[in-house]
């Protein structure tokens, strides 16, 4: 009898003991992943081809919570901890679309959050500097990109209203919480001819997602779409 159980036992799938509890295999993401891309981002018009390889290529499920990951290629937006959320793949995708950055460019986020988005413009341009607020959330997206082997994003804890000077300009900037109005030091930081995406309106209430344009030293703006992002907080 005790040699049948143990028998059962050594034939049983045990996978779940393994550092991949859930069981899962990189393939089965890897097939989401394309599934995602074609339904939820293609699909809705986004055409840029780094944009799509870019988010065929980060492994989303290594930026959400363990006990998340089978929701990681979900239509939506996820919780991350500290009342913060992941985006949904295709806001991602769209507001990195609307960038138009490219292979030479410096780019800036505010909201590393998961350090996804950062991750996703770590595949695109040459740098990417990113902050968050958060220092528990900044840390682990710092740790997460190193060992994802994203040696181009750098993590700075700090409140990002005041943008990351020292590196600046930037050729895109990327805010991926919502902010009453946009913070001037980041339209500073903007190099002319530059871009930048940022939601903007109450927290908890209606925002547009913005599109910021310096030409020729001439700001312009443009409502895009609107949307819901946690909300841009301040350092006291
Ligand atoms: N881009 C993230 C999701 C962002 S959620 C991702 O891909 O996972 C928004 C993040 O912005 C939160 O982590 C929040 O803590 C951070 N945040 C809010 N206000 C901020 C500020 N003033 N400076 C830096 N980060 C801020």
């Amino acid at each position: 009898m005790l040699a049948i159980v143990a028998l059962l036992i050594l034939s049983a799938d045990v996978s779940f003991l393994s550092a991949n509890p859930e069981g899962f295999r990189s393939q089965d993401f890897t097939h989401k992943r394309r599934l995602m891309v074609e339904h939820q981002i293609r699909r809705r018009g986004v055409t840029d081809r780094a944009t799509l390889t870019a988010m065929e290529t980060v492994p989303r499920h290594e930026f959400v919570p363990a006990r998340a990951r089978a929701a990681a290629y979900r239509d939506g937006p996820l919780p991350i901890g500290y009342g913060q959320t992941i985006s949904q793949p295709y806001i991602v995708a769209y507001m990195t679309e609307l960038l138009r950055v490219n292979a030479a460019d410096k780019v800036l986020e505010v909201g590393t959050g998961s350090g996804y988005q950062a991750a996703v413009l770590g595949e695109i341009v040459r740098e990417v500097r990113t902050i968050e607020i958060i220092p528990e959330l900044g840390k682990n997206a710092r740790q997460r990109l190193e060992r994802l082997g994203y040696e181009n994003v750098h993590v700075k804890i700090a409140d990002g209203y005041h943008g990351w000077p020292e590196h600046g300009p930037y050729d895109g900037i990327i805010v991926t919480a919502a902010a009453e109005h946009i913070p001037p030091p980041l339209i500073r930081q903007l190099k002319d001819g530059g871009r930048m995406v940022i939601p903007v309106g109450h927290p908890f209430f209606v925002q547009n997602l913005v599109l910021v344009e310096k030409k020729n030293g001439k700001v312009t703006t443009e409502n895009l779409l609107p949307v819901a992002f946690v909300p841009f907080t301040r350092s006291r």
